[in-house]
């Protein structure tokens, strides 16, 4: 058995690699440049932890949320991986700590939140270099053609500079083909093995409908087949997150707010609920997200419009992880426009504001287009596939759509 699959069994405890995974580990042992677009909870994570372990040395893991750092660093520990991180939670005392313990070579793994890498002070941190390799996680965030561009990230442009004999691997769940070029400039990547996923999910059907005056009705009527499964709601503002909550519960469906206000301790709760099934249903803001990693989420609602496709793609994948069938409905109607319009600037002058504005666009006519949904959202993002004849409704109901539209024709011609 070769070192990776002894690691993979005896480590991580997992009997076989999942698709892409072996290519990535393989490549980062080749010490070449990795670029990974695969979807969020496919298991990104062990194509950089495993090869750290295979390699002699210490590699850097930049990560931007520091709650899934300090989740990442307890797994690893409990596997007997030896990892910590710096950020803006850590004392200046214990920053000393784990500078020093990497000097002396006792870690593995250092994650390192983008706010440290201001200035130059992070770089000569580290005079005398021996990582193995660095990885750039949500390496998305590089990108101001991304969703979630972040300024701090612009700094990785300087590893390259520093330590260019160092090979970066950047990871990410979502890409264009704008972001992923812009990912490979800002970075400088040198003849990277790009590994990008299908962006098909087979299992999901997807569905889309113009909100009536009584969405909730419309949201009851959905709900109606998904007796005691979970699932996640999407709305626009906090306080809608609250209020549908309290309305469901009035139907006998248990279900919690979850939005960026709430005391952290509450969101814990919650969080913890809905992965042990003691609650139906999580109303949420796009805040309950990334990190979530529950297999049995049976269906994802948009109670809006989100405000780009690469949201809305991140938050349907959050349904059927286990590979079961699972359904996502998307309610929408013109004022979600108005309302992501008002909070983008009404005029767009920024280079952001612009890229905010296509983006919009983009999810708008996604909404109500007429091509199947899944055709749709791969030749966003690049990939091309073929129609998906059943799972969602502009190919279930096609027929029916273009019998009213003629219906419709008829009577203009009379
Ligand atoms: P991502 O970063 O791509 O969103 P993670 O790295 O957080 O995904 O992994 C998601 C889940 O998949 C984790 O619970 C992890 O333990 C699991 N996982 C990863 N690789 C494998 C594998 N080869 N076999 C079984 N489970 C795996
Ligand atoms: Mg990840
Ligand atoms: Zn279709």
């Amino acid at each position: 058995m070769t070192e990776p699959y002894r690691i993979l069994h005896s480590v991580f405890g997992h009997h076989s690699f999942r698709a892409y995974q072996e290519e990535a580990v393989n490549a980062i042992l080749a010490h070449k440049d990795l670029m990974m677009i695969l979807p969020t909870g496919a298991g990104k994570s062990l194509c950089y932890q495993l090869p750290s372990l295979v390699m002699d040395g210490m590699s850097v893991v930049i990560s931007p949320l520091l709650a899934l750092m300090h989740d990442q660093i307890t797994a690893l520990s409990t596997f007997g991986i030896k990892a910590s991180m710096i950020s803006s939670m850590q004392s200046p005392q214990e920053i000393q700590e784990t500078m020093h313990a990497c000097r002396k070579g006792e870690l593995k793994l250092l994650y390192v939140a983008p706010e440290r890498l201001k200035g130059e002070s992070f770089f000569k941190l580290f005079t005398n270099p021996s990582y193995q390799f660095f990885v750039i996680d949500e390496a998305h965030c590089v990108s101001e053609w991304g969703h979630e561009f972040r300024e701090d990230y612009r700094q990785l442009f300087r590893l390259k500079l520093y330590f260019p004999q160092t090979p970066i691997a950047a990871f990410t769940a979502t890409a264009t083909k704008i972001v992923e070029h812009d990912i490979l400039h800002q970075l400088s990547l040198s003849n990277p093995l790009i590994i990008r996923a299908k962006v098909e999910r087979d299992n999901l059907t997807i569905k889309a409908d113009y909100r009536n005056a009584n969405g909730r009705e419309q949201l009851l009527t959905f709900l109606s087949a998904f007796e005691h499964e979970s699932g996640i709601i999407y709305t626009l503002s906090r306080k809608e997150t609250e209020s549908l909550a309290q309305f469901l519960n009035t139907r006998k469906i248990l279900a919690r707010a979850y939005h960026a206000g709430l005391p952290t301790e509450e969101k814990n709760e919650t969080f913890r609920a809905f992965l042990n099934d003691e609650i139906q249903v999580v109303v949420a803001t796009i805040a309950f997200g990334m990190g979530i990693d529950k297999s049995n989420i049976r269906f994802v609602v948009h109670m809006s419009l989100p405000k780009t496709i690469e949201n809305y793609y991140q938050e349907i994948g959050r349904s059927g992880r286990d590979g079961l069938p699972s359904s996502t409905l998307l309610l929408f109607s013109n004022s979600d426009i108005v309302e992501h319009k008002r909070r983008i600037g009404e005029q767009p002058a920024s280079e952001y504001q612009k890229v905010a504005y296509e983006k919009l666009d983009a999810m708008a006519k996604y909404a109500s287009s007429q091509v199947c949904r899944h055709q749709h959202i791969a030749s966003y993002f690049d990939d091309t596939i073929l129609t998906c004849k059943t799972r969602c409704d502009n190919c279930i109901d096609g027929e029916k759509q273009s019998i009213d539209i003629s219906h419709e024709a008829l009577k203009l011609l009379s």
